[in-house]
């Protein structure tokens, strides 16, 4: 049997953490077993949803990586289907059409509230039967699903064992409204039916669903899927995860400079572990995971640990990666990298020394876009008198060089310091302001190797005559 998943989330939003993990899980476990990958929206809701929003969902899907197989699949296109097997169900006296008013139901609860009962729908109430026994064909009615009245729902759940509930516990669920539409517990069995789902993994706010939607399973003869549902992400205060946490949604962690690996290792650990294994290729991710390793107990989102990862893939992964998400980032600043050295060497130059591709994209402006000013406590601190003959020198000596190498830049800085006795910061630190602008930087022969012979001269110049103009107001 050929192992199929799928993501089903609703589109009320974008995707947010929670949902990218659950889409993760179900995309690694397929492919964990070379199986297939579904993405459904559940767009049922009309008021609640849009298209704004479904096509976030897609985009964050994309970004993450996580490539369906099939789908999207909408379940507003499948209403006739649902109706077909509602109808099948009503055929087979598996449901039935009840007449009660919401007036009458809210009197038969309170009745039940009043008695310390539990308050539920109950088709034997005398007040419910007379008023269904009267109906007559074509009143607006609803369809509820007869739910079996003794014995109980036994599921094996992946993540948490056995689970056992009594269908004394559960009541006739409606599956289809008053206006003609199928409810959602209905049409999820249906999807899971048609679309050949072996295993659902979701969110453990839908395990009081699964019962009833395993009572619907075998009404329809349908085969019963593996169902695991997964705990929740919580905020580092202990409470579900939240905007009031931070950033929630995926495509704000774009925003913010993550890269998808990192997000997906990251979020792959949160509440599943291989060992005290935190660094995961996706190839080893999808080799490694299992179902039963997913943890029990709710997470919490822990930021620095995220940071920490996206450093460590910044640093390490292919520079042709960084430099495809970095483009985003480029646009953003209205960076060109045309403009300028190859940004893989860049990249391999720059990377290591940031957490986020924002802090990336904002410390290699300086290899393509020219400054008119320089940082001002760099400048005030470097840009002095006594860096005025470092630099003159600096400057004849990189202009006559022949070839612009990074060694041969090395063996400039090395001699200016030999010519004039002076330790390396007091050249060093000077033409790091001139040619970056600022006071931080990679080692600044690399640096000025890649920012190239014509701008090194035209910055180190600039520099000069920023450090004359502030004589001259001197004195
Ligand atoms: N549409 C549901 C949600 O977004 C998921 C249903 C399911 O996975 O069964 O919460």
């Amino acid at each position: 049997m050929t192992v199929k998943t799928r993501f089903a989330p609703s589109p009320t939003g974008y995707l947010h953490v929670g949902g990218a993990r659950t889409a993760l899980y179900s995309w690694l476990f397929a492919k964990s077993q070379g199986g297939e990958f579904v993405l459904r929206i559940e767009d049922t809701d009309l008021e609640r949803n849009s298209q704004e929003a479904v096509d976030a969902i897609l985009e964050g899907m994309q970004w993450l990586g996580l490539e369906w197989n099939e789908g999207p699949y909408f379940q507003t296109q499948r209403f006739d289907r649902y109706n077909e097997m509602v109808d099948k169900l009503l055929a087979e006296d598996k449901a039935y059409k009840c007449y009660a008013s919401k007036e009458l139901l809210d009197e038969v609860r309170a009745e039940q509230e009043a008695n310390k009962e539990m308050p539920r729908y109950d088709a034997d109430h005398p007040k419910i039967k007379a008023v269904n026994e009267a109906a007559k064909e074509g009143d607006p009615c609803v369809i509820r699903f007869r739910n079996p009245k003794s014995g109980s729902v036994v599921f094996d759940d992946q993540i948490r064992g056995r689970i056992e509930i009594s269908n004394s516990q559960m009541d006739d669920l409606i599956i289809r409204r008053t206006d003609g539409s199928p409810t959602y517990n209905f049409c999820v069995v249906v999807d899971d039916w048609d679309m050949g789902i072996t295993h659902v993994i979701r969110g453990e706010d839908h395990i009081n669903n699964t019962p009833r939607q395993i009572n619907i399973y075998k009404a329809l003869g349908a085969p019963v899927p593996t169902f695991a549902h997964c705990a929740m992400i919580l905020g580092d205060d202990g409470a579900k995860l939240s905007k009031r946490h931070g950033a929630v949604s995926v495509m704000q962690y774009r925003d913010m400079g993550y890269l998808p690996v990192a997000l997906n290792n990251y979020l792959v650990r949160l509440g599943w572990s291989h060992g005290d294994q935190e660094i995961f290729s996706q190839e080893e991710m999808i080799n490694l995971f299992s179902l039963n390793a997913i943890s029990k107990s709710a997470s919490a989102f822990n930021t620095d640990k995220l940071l920490w990862l996206n450093n460590h893939y910044i640093k390490t992964s292919e520079p042709e990666y960084v430099a495809e998400h970095l483009q985003w980032h480029l646009d953003q600043k209205g960076i060109n990298k045309d403009n300028g050295p190859a940004i893989t060497e860049v990249i391999k130059l720059v990377g290591e020394r940031c957490n986020t591709l924002v802090e990336l994209a904002d410390q290699i402006a300086y290899f393509y876009q020219d400054f008119d000013a320089f940082d001002a406590d760099a400048a005030k601190k470097h840009l002095r008198g006594v860096a005025k003959e470092p630099l003159e020198l600096a400057l004849a000596k990189a202009e006559a060089l022949t070839e612009w190498t990074t060694e041969n830049l090395h063996q400039v800085i090395a001699d200016v310091c030999a010519e004039l006795e002076i330790g390396m910061g007091k050249i060093g630190m000077p033409l790091r302001v001139a040619v970056t602008g600022g006071g931080q930087s990679p080692s600044v022969d690399a640096v000025m190797q890649l920012i190239g012979k014509e701008r090194v001269v035209a910055r180190i110049k600039m520099a000069l005559a920023f450090i004359a103009e502030r004589e001259a107001n001197a004195q």
